[in-house]
């Protein structure tokens, strides 16, 4: 590992402050992810400024009656919040089916935000990633791209977000809470956090340098009784998903009045489907109405040359989300 400048900062202004006061600075959470890319040579920085131990660190109800997770809580403590749990349960779900207990007890909310691609070719410092080293070349794109994007992707970089989090808080409408390093602060929606890789997949999300995730809030609870993640893996623990789906129903009668859903492994960043819950709204809560729904929901996909088998794979998954969160009570 290179050698590099470290700053535990007090607060947040502290943290800002050391953020601009070194180039190619980097904040660090719990380091579930950044630690072993520094190990591997993949991510270089000066400096890091250590946030896990900010004042950030609570989960509070927001004026407008939703729930702010400070962005220094850690992922267990999130998951296991009995107002999470109570009101959220699709977000609880979806980070207790992420990685192992020890890793979730280090990962903090914001670093979970700011994980980066399990690509392969992104790990592998002799191969050619167009997001590792800008205009070397995308080694997945004519190669091992099996797990790779089916939405979204550009000639320039065909990887998933690997986040099982995100794609619940993508489902329900989070905001993210960002401070600038000029002390300002700004809320950005969640399913504009993350960007599409376009022809500078070296950058994962929106934020500009040096702004730090302070909170995410979550809307009003909708969908506390009808909900189910479904992750698809190779494995049943400590395994990413090759295709996942956060799926949430209001049901009145026997009507959908409210849906909420996202997949997770096929784009660049948590996919929402925005024109399939609009086009459940007012449905019969059916399989028929499912099945349709995950057609839709494929309309625009683009496989590579060895991820075709994610159209069925997924459709099945949406359909089966749907079900499971339907049956609930
Ligand atoms: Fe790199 Fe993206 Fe291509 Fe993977 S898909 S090799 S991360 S540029």
């Amino acid at each position: 590992m290179r050698p590099f400048k470290y700053t535990n900062a007090a607060s947040e202004t502290e943290a800002l402050k050391s953020y601009s006061g070194t180039p190619n600075t980097k904040y660090l959470g719990g380091g579930t992810n950044l630690i072993d890319l520094m190990k591997e040579d993949v991510e270089r920085p000066d400096a890091l400024v250590y946030v896990a131990d900010l004042p950030n660190n609570k989960i509070e109800p927001t004026a407008s009656g939703g729930l702010s997770l400070g962005a220094a809580v850690s992922n267990t403590d999130t998951a296991n919040h009995a107002t999470v749990r109570k009101n959220y349960p699709l977000l609880s779900m979806a980070m207790l089916s992420a990685a192992t207990e020890q890793i979730r007890n280090m990962a903090t909310n914001g670093g979970n935000l700011l994980q980066r691609t399990r690509c392969s070719y992104f790990y592998d410092t002799a191969m050619p990633c167009n997001k590792r080293d800008p205009g070397s070349g995308c080694g997945a794109l004519k190669g091992v791209n099996r797990l790779h994007a089916i939405f979204g992707w550009s000639e320039s970089c065909v990887a998933t977000h690997p986040s099982d989090m995100c794609v619940a808080l993508t489902a329900l409408e989070a905001t993210v809470n960002v401070q600038k390093p000029d002390g300002s602060s700004r809320k950005i929606p969640f399913v504009d956090f993350h960007r599409l890789p376009g022809d500078q997949p070296e950058k994962d999300t929106n934020l500009e340098p040096g702004e730090l995730i302070t909170s995410i809030d979550l809307p009003e609870p909708y969908f506390s009784d009808k909900y189910y993640y479904l992750k698809i893996r190779e494995r049943s623990s400590y395994a990413f998903a090759i295709v996942s789906v956060a799926a949430g129903l209001q049901v009145e009668g026997n009507t959908i009045s409210r849906a909420a859903l996202a997949m997770g492994r096929v784009a660049h960043k948590p996919w929402k489907l925005a024109n399939v819950e609009k086009f459940l709204q007012g449905k019969p809560a059916t399989t028929e109405t499912f099945e349709q729904a995950a057609e839709l929901a494929f309309e625009d996909a683009k496989p590579l040359d060895q991820n075709e088998y994610k159209i069925p794979l997924g459709k099945r998954a949406i359909v089966r989300a749907l079900e499971q969160a339907n049956a609930r009570a």
